[in-house]
């Protein structure tokens, strides 16, 4: 398998995309310990690409490759927020949905569409940017939450052209549809096609 750190302390991101990228004989990993990127760019991609420095500046063991994702949900009725702050919209996960469900609490079906935004940065150990790729997953917000699945907005996301929430979709499926799973799928044809070694 070939090993690349993904720049994040989130495991449901790892598994994630570790259950698309082992087609590919790709595995990623977690950053050693020390981790601890700050995220003050003005897009994704920026926050991506400081993510993904952040783990090449404290690799230990001798890792070459450093992906790193930064993504976000952007609602149309709030003018894209809560975007680049989705992490800190709000201080737990629940009280973030419960936020933005108070939000649109007057925003009528047509009001409610959003979309998740991903930017995968990958580089090398001195920094210097390999690829880079975007993925979208358009949506509605729900008035609701529903499903067990996933993790983040997933319960309240309303998967377009699905009728079901982005949490009650297997895995597998939100690996095909989601924002993630789609910037994912270009980057990974594109390291196959590379020469990484
Ligand atoms: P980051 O990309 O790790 O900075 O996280 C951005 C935030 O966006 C996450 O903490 C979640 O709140 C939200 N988010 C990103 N991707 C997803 C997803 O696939 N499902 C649900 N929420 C997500």
């Amino acid at each position: 398998m070939f090993k690349i750190v993904l720049a994040t302390s989130n495991k449901h991101k790892v598994e994630e995309m570790n259950s698309v990228s082992v087609q590919f004989g790709i595995c990623f990993v977690m950053p050693d310990e020390g981790f601890n990127p700050i995220e003050d760019g003005s897009t994704f991609e920026e926050n991506s690409y400081a993510k993904a420095l952040a783990a090449a500046q404290c690799e230990k063991s001798g890792r070459n490759y450093f992906m790193a994702d930064d993504s976000g949900l952007c609602v149309d009725f709030l003018n894209g927020v809560p975007g680049l702050k989705s992490a800190r919209y709000a201080p737990t996960a629940q009280q973030r949905i419960d936020k933005l469900l108070n939000a649109l609490k007057d925003a009528n079906e047509n009001e409610r569409n959003a979309k998740f935004i991903c930017s995968l940065v990958l580089i090398d150990k001195t920094g210097s940017v390999l690829n880079k790729t975007t993925g979208i997953c358009k949506g509605k917000i729900a008035h609701n939450q529903c499903g067990e699945g996933g993790f983040g907005y997933d319960p309240i996301f309303i998967v377009e052209n699905k009728n079901k929430t982005m949490a009650e979709l297997s895995q597998d499926e939100k690996g095909k549809v989601s924002h993630r799973g789609r910037a994912l799928m270009d980057m990974l044809m594109w390291i196959k096609c590379s020469n990484l070694k």
